[in-house]
């Protein structure tokens, strides 16, 4: 289980990421504050585009900028979306943030929580979000997942 003060230091940084949130034509602002198994933060906005297509969910963009840092480790993710303004709805990951994460997360150890606020807040396992899921393991024993494993090493 994750500890109360580091939710609420997760929920803090992903308010606070909230406020950076790119959503001219949905106006749904979302932030979000993933932290890694060795204590490091890193957040991430919903980025939209006049193209939608290329729309990036907040989760992801935490994700990303990440793993391009080299973190593979992670431990939890808060995730805070609502319409502009005051915090009205918890926001749980779409199903393809919650593939993402499943690429480098443990389903049973990786908690996904979503908050209003520093004490309103829901908190789930990634296995709970997304059961029966397909991880690299499914890929054992295969070239993909030799690479893959050696990408996890680094
Ligand atoms: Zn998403």
């Amino acid at each position: 289980m994750i500890a109360e003060g580091e939710v609420r230091r997760l929920i803090r940084a992903a308010l606070e990421a909230r406020e950076r949130s790119y959503s001219p034509y949905s106006h749904y602002r979302v932030g979000a504050a993933l932290l890694t198994g060795e204590g490091k933060l890193y957040t991430g906005c919903n980025i939209e585009n006049a193209a939608f297509t290329p729309t990036v969910c907040a989760e992801r963009v935490a994700l990303f900028k990440a793993v391009s840092e080299g973190e593979r480790q992670f431990a939890a993710i808060a995730v805070t979306g609502s319409p502009a303004g005051e915090m009205t709805r918890y926001s749980w990951p779409c199903g393809v943030c919650r593939q993402a994460l499943r690429e480098f997360c443990d389903p049973e150890g990786f908690w996904v929580i979503v908050a209003k606020s520093e004490t309103e807040y829901g908190i789930r396992t990634l296995a709970v979000l997304l059961p029966e899921s397909f991880g690299p393991e499914e890929l054992a024993g295969t070239e993909q997942q030799r690479v893959t494993d050696e990408e996890k090493r680094r």
